[in-house]
């Protein structure tokens, strides 16, 4: 009996299988589909209500593993769409899903967080809270990944498999993406797609790249202690101020003397404190700042080598020092180095959607850093800057200014690529698994 019932079991899920593969393809697989996402995202429906809620997250912005609100906000959304959700995850974190529950899983991520800048921009809906701002258009960010799931919620039938949903908080320097990963809350997870809006890329338009798109991306910060005295005496005081000083021109060997120059690599001091007198040689200095490599091999050559060099400096001037490369507190960045065959698949989601002079699939790299790269040291995955230029600036804002200001009708573009990025990568993996095996392992 049971082996009966089992095999009855089977037939009628391979036919569930066949049904569902048959619809999903109709719906999700040709070029009309892609621009049915995008049309939907367009709608007044979808369009004013993502719009909405970037303006809501704008007025309120909050820092890394603070978004209290934000992740509120998020929660209650996604319960009036009845999508289901993990919470909290990393703090603030939320993990929502859509579809049968079952593999193959793909992750669509959003981060939240918000940076410690005053917003110069005066419009409607500006900052309402002091000194920060949302400044590098994480607000976007969360609004067309809600959109997106709008978007699939209502084609979860059609779904074969199961998007995640990743609101992650802490992207601004405190490793948010690597919380996320700590927390098991992805394991099932065969792939993961992120955005980044682009202030200077037109709207409709994306850029990406196959393998390094974004360096690998660490800190550092050294106090280097001598003998405080008069300044007018300095053979009574070691003099760290001067220690510190040939430091940060030793460092600059590094990348001009020491990398290849056909691999790009920065170091940059930008943190020098010392003294507050004119006439006194102070006890200690501290400096910091970044260093930057695509390699793991070139980063950690640049690590030990800042350290060899402040330390070896030290003691040249009679100084003593400390390093620290705050691993615990603000962790370094990985690489965001993007997956070959999901190049592939995004590039033909795009150009279905937008047209093939609105892709550009070969960007030069930047020597910026994200932690999105956390998610790709466990997965294969993909990240994509998507166009928000303002059309009608003269001068236009970098991110991270306190003047930028996105255009929100490249919003739809970014929920509707989503939408298409998880559904065609399921739809492509779903064929490669046996139905069996799907529904009886691999829960998340
Ligand atoms: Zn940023
Ligand atoms: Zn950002």
């Amino acid at each position: 009996m049971s082996s009966s019932s089992s095999s009855f079991k089977f037939k009628c899920f391979q036919c569930f299988f066949m049904l569902h593969v048959f619809a999903a393809t109709s719906i999700l697989s040709d070029n009309s589909s892609f621009n049915n996402f995008l049309d939907s995202a367009k709608s007044p429906e979808v369009f004013d209500w993502m719009i909405s809620i970037r303006r809501k997250i704008h007025e309120n912005p909050e820092l890394g593993f603070e978004e209290f609100e934000t992740s509120e906000l998020i929660r209650s959304e996604l319960d009036k769409m009845d999508i289901p959700y993990k919470h909290p995850v990393a703090i603030t974190g939320v993990i929502g899903f859509i579809g049968t529950g079952l593999p193959p899983f793909v992750a669509l991520r959003a981060d939240m967080d918000a940076l410690p800048i005053q917003e110069m921009v005066e419009w409607e809906h500006k900052s309402k809270i002091a000194g920060k701002m949302h400044a590098c258009g994480h607000d976007a960010h969360v609004a067309m990944l809600l959109a997106a799931a709008k978007i699939l919620k209502h084609h979860e039938k059609d779904i074969q498999g199961t998007v995640v949903l990743v609101f992650q908080p802490a992207e601004e320097g405190n490793g948010g993406a690597k919380k996320i990963v700590n927390s098991g809350a992805l394991e099932n997870v065969t792939a993961i797609f992120g955005l980044h809006i682009a202030p200077e890329l037109p709207v409709g338009e994306v850029a990406s790249r196959s393998g390094p798109i974004l360096a690998g991306s660490g800190r550092f910060e050294a106090k280097i202690s001598g003998k405080g005295g008069h300044a007018a005496l300095p053979q009574h005081s070691i003099d760290p101020i001067l220690a510190a000083s040939n430091m940060v021109i030793s460092l600059q060997y590094l990348v001009s003397r020491e990398a290849d120059p056909l691999d790009s690599q920065v170091v940059t001091v930008s943190k020098f404190q010392g003294g507050s007198a004119f006439n006194v040689i102070p006890d200690y200095v501290t400096i910091g700042g970044t260093f930057r490599a695509f390699s793991k091999q070139s980063f950690n050559h640049l690590r030990q080598r800042i350290e060899q060099i402040i330390i070896g400096q030290a003691a040249v001037h009679r100084c003593n020092a400390i390093i620290d490369f705050l691993d615990e507190v603000k962790p370094g960045y990985p690489p965001t180095i993007n997956n070959g065959d999901l190049h592939e698949d995004f590039v033909n989601v795009a150009v279905n959607m937008l047209g093939i002079n609105k892709v550009n699939s070969a960007v030069t790299p930047s020597m910026g850093a994200e932690d999105f790269s956390f998610y790709q040291e466990v997965m294969p995955g993909y990240w994509f800057w998507l166009g928000v230029q303002n059309a009608l600036h003269k001068r236009l804002e970098s991110l991270h200014s306190p003047y930028l200001e996105i255009n929100e009708d490249g919003l739809p573009y970014g929920a509707a690529l989503h939408a298409s990025l998880a559904s065609s990568y399921l739809l492509k993996h779903q064929q490669n698994v046996p139905g069996v095996e799907r529904r009886y392992h691999g829960e998340i």
